[in-house]
């Protein structure tokens, strides 16, 4: 392991902080706390109960630092505040968006596109983002064990066409860093496989996740590694985030955003090119912005294809070329991403 990294788990103060486990067990899971820990009145507490039975809430403290209290309208506090709009069934909104179930040739793998497999490596998230496209994913089926595991890379052995493992969840990283380790060891044996690929917001809401464990199994992996972060606002990236995203590069990490295009929380020009610049400022490149899958329950974020182009070509004159994400959807059945 590199010497000069930063070291994760003391703020600059010097005083130690809690570990990342600690912090992802004691967010809070109650809708009651969260109303009451940012002065909300109890009208906002009837919609977040709601929400919280559909798809349960979680907000790290690190997270829950960041957003001012007394401001419902907060573009971080609205994406884990369950709103009541989450109950209304809306045509066309359907619990499988991206019909991933059809591509589990072994359970816990989702093969979809060319030359890349995605490997659901933990079933648990260290926030709940209410537009998430997986927020009705049977995660408890797709549970990783070991045996299951040993299925998924005979899978990747037997198919050298496959160059790119994704891991993906849930947040991978919430998986510990000894299962980590485990499995990207085996990855490194399978002699085609030429990138590590990680999708993870734990970073960016409880940066301490970055720490020398996970640190130590990155350095040693001999594929190329990218890190996929999910930020959607400016404001989600304060200097921890940035400290983060520092000790990532020094092991080598190629770092890129994707973020999702929000109603009400960045659907802005002045918001999407603030993200990006505080993003490249962090050393990180904006790489897609989604538009929001049609997931039951999220239909009250979704900005229609014709706004989404029109702010993004207004983008295009506030940003250089390298600074703009590329505006996607999802569609089921495509070999790739589908640029709007
Ligand atoms: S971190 Fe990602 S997978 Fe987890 S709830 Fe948020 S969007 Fe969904």
């Amino acid at each position: 392991m590199q010497e000069n990294i930063i070291i994760a788990g003391q703020h600059t103060s010097g005083q130690p902080t809690a570990s990342w486990q600690q912090q992802l067990s004691r967010a809070i899971r109650d809708p009651a706390v969260l109303c009451q820990r940012l002065g909300l009145s109890d009208q906002w507490l009837a919609g977040a109960d709601a929400g919280h039975q559909l798809f349960e809430i979680c907000v790290p403290e690190a997270y829950l630092a960041r957003i001012p209290p007394n401001a419902p309208d907060d573009p971080l506090l609205r994406q884990v505040l369950p709103l009541g709009d989450e109950t209304l069934t809306q045509p066309g909104y359907v619990t499988d968006p991206l019909e991933e179930a059809d591509h589990q040739p072994v359970k816990g793998l989702i093969h979809k596109y060319a030359n890349r497999v995605l490997l659901i490596a933990s079933p648990a998230c260290a926030i709940n983002c209410r537009y998430c496209f997986r927020r009705h994913f049977p995660y408890s089926e797709s549970s990783p064990s070991r045996s299951q595991w040993h299925a998924a890379l005979d899978y990747l052995q037997a198919d050298n066409t496959i160059q790119e493992a994704i891991l993906s969840g849930g947040d991978p990283l919430a998986a510990s860093d000894r299962q980590l380790a485990w499995l990207v060891e085996q990855l490194d044996t399978i002699v085609h496989l030429k990138r590590l690929r990680i999708h993870t917001r734990l970073p960016v809401v409880i940066p301490d996740r970055v720490d020398n464990a996970l640190l130590d199994w990155l350095s040693n992996t001999r594929l190329q590694k990218v890190v996929v972060l999910h930020i959607n606002h400016p404001n989600e990236i304060d200097q921890a985030v940035v400290d983060a995203c520092a000790r990532l590069k020094q092991v080598g990490v190629t770092l890129l955003n994707q973020s999702v295009l929000l109603r009400g929380i960045n659907d802005n020009v002045s918001t999407l090119a603030a993200l990006s610049e505080r993003l490249f400022d962090a050393g990180v490149l904006p790489y897609y912005l989604h538009v929001v899958d049609p997931v039951q329950g999220a239909a009250h974020f979704d900005v229609p294809d014709s706004e989404a182009k029109t702010l993004v070509s207004q983008l295009l004159e506030h940003l250089p070329g390298f600074l703009m994400p590329r505006l996607v959807r999802e569609v089921p059945g495509r070999a790739s991403k589908t640029p709007l």
